[in-house]
């Protein structure tokens, strides 16, 4: 099968959270199992170019309408991690990719309606004819209605859309004037079957849009798939999704065990395994020297992630004095593209900056978050909400011991030491129900406890978590299952 990949993010070149894990690492299995797969992003100032190989001019000359104009782009090809990726490169006044970052500017909403227009009419121009394509989150939201408004009348009738949603925090709200500037007509569109959101009166939902438009459309986990369905987390979209029923599943994300596993991370101080597994006290002491933590019979509790009010970062808050007076070290790495949230924990920060048991590194280092999940005891994800989660999934492999809320791909993958209604040999954490400190305390608690009186046990949740399979084989499998089940005869 021939599949494009039309996405904002493609570890580790373009990679903001664990949506940019994903296209990576689907893509890969996909390529693994025998298909075609190509990836189409956009051409960012700043992304890892190290990281690109044999970056060459693709396509020059793209013309691509947009609000009545015609934008000139380039398009970039390169390797990826053995990954085909195509990068568009539109040459216009507003500078589309070229801010510094990813996301975070007032007209993110234009930015992507236009590389989805761009990335079709590429499609179209230089041929490609892809069975499947696979499109992800808010920000290619329009590439089904395109297709589905235009290209297919313009001669691409044969590809089908998968849509993948990875948080529904963010679904794109815009005005009419979006769908105008890609060439599509409000006035159709506008409705409540169609892409007009159903609490905010004369707003376009782009993530609405690839839903109604796709012809399956999935997200990140079975749990997860529930929620958005029957409860708030839906965030409005709990009626056009359970129109949509039929087309709609949860796959639990996959991680790339080429990447983010202790038997083959160069990034760490000591390679381990499940029989070698008192060599992961080895990536503690480097984690300790590298952080000057003091060397002392404690364990470590981590947080690593972006620092965003979805991911409990106010239980987070608490969690770091909690751990410090309870016989514990703290270590947190992460950031926020909100500055008041990053300026609480550079004040957090400076509160500890003396204590020989803490430390906290609030950016970007992919370097030291692996080190991080090798030589924790303990990772916090205190989610309110979590579509799937990369990090307990990746400490689980690293015989770190996930400490969690009972919520979307959290509760699909760790189950609880003491209350799991499961066998013990599958039990590898601790989960909590009620999204308070008095939860997140109540799990935490009989953590360490286990920790400190009961080693013995605590060495078996870790090997349990070890044991566990998330590689991308399982999903890599139900992801082609939809494509066979929706390509053309
Ligand atoms: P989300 O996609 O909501 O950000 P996930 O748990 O799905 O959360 O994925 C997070 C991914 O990003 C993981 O691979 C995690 O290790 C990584 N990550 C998050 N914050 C940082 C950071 N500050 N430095 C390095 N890696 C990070």
């Amino acid at each position: 099968m021939f599949i494009v990949m039309v996405a904002p993010e493609c570890a580790p070149v373009a990679k903001v959270g664990g949506l940019g894990d994903v296209v990576h690492g689907l893509s890969k299995e996909l390529g693994i199992r025998g298909h075609a797969v190509e990836i189409i992003l956009p051409k960012y100032d700043c992304m890892r170019y190290d990281r690109i190989h044999g970056l060459t001019m693709s396509y020059q000359d793209l013309w691509v309408p947009f609000y009545g104009q015609w934008i000139h782009c380039d398009v970039h090809f390169g390797w990826v991690d053995g990954l085909k990726c195509f990068f568009i490169d539109p040459h216009s006044p507003q500078n589309f990719f070229n801010r510094g970052v990813f996301y975070g500017h007032q007209d993110d909403g234009a930015r992507f309606a236009f590389f989805c227009r761009a990335a079709l009419e590429f499609m179209l121009k230089a041929n490609k004819h892809p069975e499947i394509i696979h499109c992800h989150d808010w920000q290619t939201g329009l590439v089904p209605v395109l297709l589905y408004e235009v290209y297919q009348h313009l001669g691409m009738r044969h590809p089908r859309v998968c849509y993948t949603l990875h948080n529904l925090g963010h679904q794109g709200h815009q005005g009419e004037h979006i769908l105008r500037q890609v060439g599509l007509n409000p006035g159709a569109l506008t409705t409540p079957d169609r892409l007009l959101d159903d609490h905010r009166p004369g707003t376009v939902n782009l993530m609405k849009g690839g839903i109604v438009y796709s012809n399956f459309v999935t997200t990140v986990s079975p749990t997860y798939a529930h929620e958005v369905r029957h409860t708030h987390l839906g965030m409005g979209l709990q009626r056009i999704l359970n129109v949509h029923e039929r087309k709609f599943g949860g796959i639990l994300n996959g991680v790339d065990y080429n990447v983010w596993n202790p038997e083959v991370d160069t990034h760490i101080a000591r390679r381990y395994s499940i029989a070698t597994v008192q060599d992961k006290y080895e990536n503690k002491t480097a984690l300790r020297q590298r952080l000057w933590l003091r060397h002392e019979f404690k364990p470590i509790v981590s947080f690593v992630g972006r620092l965003d009010h979805q991911k409990g970062v106010h239980l987070v808050f608490e969690a770091v004095p909690y751990c410090l007076n309870h016989g514990c070290q703290f270590v947190l790495l992460g950031s926020s593209p909100h500055g008041h949230i990053n300026g609480l924990f550079w004040q957090l920060k400076q509160r500890f900056n003396d204590h020989p048991d803490c430390h906290l590194e609030i950016g970007y280092d992919e370097d030291l978050a692996h080190l991080i999940y090798a030589g924790s005891d303990l990772i916090l994800v205190p989610s309110e909400y979590e579509p799937c989660g990369l990090t307990q999934i990746i400490a689980l492999k690293y015989g770190t011991v996930p400490v969690v809320r009972n919520t979307g791909g959290l509760a699909d993958t760790v189950f609880d030491a003491n209350y799991a209604p499961r066998p013990y040999h599958e039990r590898n954490g601790y989960v909590f129900n009620d999204y308070n400190w008095t939860g997140l305390e109540s799990a935490l608690r009989r953590a360490i406890g286990l920790w400190y009186s009961y080693p013995q046990h605590f060495r078996e949740l870790m090997i349990n978590g070890m044991r566990c399979d998330y590689s991308w084989n399982h999903p890599g499998r139900h992801y082609l299952n939809i494509y066979d089940y929706i390509r053309e005869p």
